[in-house]
């Protein structure tokens, strides 16, 4: 079953000139220049800047992030299902967030760790990780407990699978 414990709202928390907050307006063009994402018409994208204007240059909110090691969300995967599994998630996980990032260049993957037979996911955004989770919830079942904190502007998802030893004694 999933749970969810605070509605989502815009991350009210952010003050509109915070390096980390996705809706922040930049001059245009802005590229960032560790991954050469273009900020312009008030957003980024992968889109080359336009020719000939003179391009602002900074760090884009998810480069950021990653530099300083500050995740907007992170994934907690645990469970002995894992131990059958583990290679199937990682990928569905990385396949989830290669599409993603596509079309959203601030939702990234910033690190996968293994930490006791858990692997925790770290993401540039709170939308990431649930969408993560939510993927791995939709194609593995188990639980997915979804947890924002500091007034939405961080989230901390707990999905979780148990082999199940005992046939039909599953509630
Ligand atoms: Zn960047």
């Amino acid at each position: 079953m999933a749970k969810e414990h605070f509605v989502r709202k815009e991350f009210k928390n952010f003050t509109p000139d915070d390096p980390y907050y996705e809706g922040r307006k930049y001059p245009e063009p802005t590229v960032c220049e560790m991954c050469n994402a273009t900020y312009k018409d008030g957003r980024w994208s992968w889109e080359k800047p336009p020719k000939g204007v003179e391009a602002n240059y900074t760090l884009c909110p998810a480069c950021r992030r990653i530099k300083n090691k500050y995740p907007g969300g992170v994934l907690k995967l645990t469970g002995d299902y894992l131990l059958e599994k583990e290679e199937e998630i990682i990928n569905l996980i990385n396949n989830k967030a290669e599409e993603e990032m596509t079309y959203r260049p601030l939702n990234r993957i910033i690190s996968i760790k293994k930490e006791d037979g858990a692997i925790v996911i770290e993401t540039t955004s709170p939308s990431l990780a649930r969408l993560l989770g939510e993927a791995v919830y939709r194609a593995h079942k188990g639980e997915l407990d979804i947890r924002y904190k500091e007034g939405e502007k961080f989230v901390e998802i707990f999905w979780s699978r148990i082999l199940e030893d005992k046939e039909g004694e599953e509630d």
